[in-house]
């Protein structure tokens, strides 16, 4: 699950992390009011910052300083209800809904900071780097020495010499060394406490006058670690999300949508993946991975079919299932039922295997329907980029 920046700040600051003062603001009355209010409290410069759950903001024009009022509301006029379109965005965009309306920075250096679970090592990462400001994933694949790690043991947590090695690193003033092991310590302290996968600092800055800031930041929690997290979750903000993924995660499919045109339906993550990859290979081109779970009844293929078949890219389905908990007559019965009530006029491929496929076979033969069964993966596969390319 992603949240807003200005979401993000707002936790890092009960954990004693350093960000600007700001507010959100859905209108240009209360970008307008939290401008005012900003400049009246002593502010030189105020920032106006496109809230998206996508980072580049900065390039494709979603944050703009200001040095007055009338500056204020002329950019939170420009950014509000913008399509903003950034390298993380896709060439569409994502619409502008909410700005973060925050005192400026008087910004010396731009450094990095970020907070990962590296699989490989089983352990949290820190990571700091003095190339901050700029795409760290440019960094990581021109100039991987530039990223410095500290792999933190789950038991003891980050250590503060740790953190000091890496403000060290990072070439901070021996003055601000003591203020960056705090606020790294409030950075993991939020990152473990919230069940996070990702936070990121890009930049952390230092200011002119020796004091340190988170000025960005961006958290990913775990989804399977939300339900004890009730505060948080009310943070989700469903318009950042795509429709149909939405839909799908109201019947617990697991569905992330591609941009292909062959729909899968296929019962587990490995034989989802193996799904798309063998698409792929037949020289097809999936529009969606979607694992229905072990136990998927009548109703939930009938809600993997409606949010299949709400994708208007979709040309073909490709039905993959292996019968194991799941019966495959059960299955058929199912499959045979919701195609006939949703009316389901696009090519339908099957493969099927496991417990009673041959019963499953027969009522699927027997049902009136035009389905293509293939007698393996790769026969199906290609029956499947053959349907969708009629
Ligand atoms: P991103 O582009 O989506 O990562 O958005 P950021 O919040 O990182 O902002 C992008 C860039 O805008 C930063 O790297 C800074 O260079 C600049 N910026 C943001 N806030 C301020 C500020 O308060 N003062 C100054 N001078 N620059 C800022
Ligand atoms: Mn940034």
């Amino acid at each position: 699950m992603k949240i807003h920046e200005y979401q993000a700040k707002e936790i890092l600051r009960k954990y004693g992390v350093t960000v600007p003062t700001g507010e959100m603001a859905m209108t240009i009355e209360q970008a307008d009011t939290a401008a005012k209010q900003l400049f009246s409290a002593g502010n030189k410069v105020v920032v106006i910052k496109a809230q998206i759950h996508a980072g580049g903001r900065g390039k494709g024009g979603g944050v703009k300083l200001a040095r007055s009022l009338d500056e204020a509301v002329e950019h939170s006029k420009a950014i509000l209800g913008m399509q903003l379109i950034t390298h993380q965005t896709g060439p569409q965009g994502q619409k502008v809904q909410r700005l973060l309306v925050e005192s400026g920075s008087a910004i010396d250096r731009e450094l990095y900071l970020g907070i990962v679970l590296d699989r490989a090592s089983a352990k949290v990462v820190f990571m700091a780097s003095q190339a901050g400001g700029m795409e760290i994933e440019e960094v990581a694949h021109e100039n991987p020495d530039a990223i410095f790690k500290e792999y933190i043991e789950p038991a003891v947590g980050l250590q503060p010499y740790q953190a000091r090695k890496l403000a060290f690193k990072l070439g901070l003033e021996p003055a601000q060394i003591g203020d960056a092991v705090k606020l790294m310590q409030g950075l993991y302290n939020a990152f473990i406490d919230t069940d996070a996968t990702l936070m990121e600092i890009n930049p952390f800055i230092t200011t002119k006058d020796g004091k340190l800031a988170a000025l960005d930041c961006k958290i990913n929690f775990d989804d399977n670690a939300m339900f004890r997290h009730k505060d948080l979750k009310e943070l989700r903000d469903l318009s950042e999300e795509d429709p149909l993924e939405v839909e799908a995660s109201k019947f617990a499919l697991n569905y992330i949508k591609l941009d292909g045109n062959i729909a899968c339906m296929v019962n587990g993550a490995g034989l989802a993946m193996a799904t798309m990859d063998i698409i792929s290979y037949a020289g097809g081109s999936p529009a969606n991975f979607l694992d229905v779970g072990g136990g998927a009844n009548q109703e939930q293929i009938e809600n993997a079919f409606g949010i299949l078949l709400s994708d208007s890219n979709v040309k073909a389905i490709f039905i993959n299932i292996f019968g194991g908990i799941l019966r495959v007559d059960v299955l058929a019965t199912a499959v045979v039922a919701a195609a006939k009530k949703l009316n389901v006029q696009i090519p339908i491929v099957l493969r099927l295997e496991g417990t009673n496929v041959e019963e499953g076979r027969k009522i699927l033969a027997d049902s009136g329907l035009k389905f293509q069964v293939g007698a393996t993966m790769k026969e199906a596969a290609d029956l499947v980029v053959a349907a969708a390319k009629a």
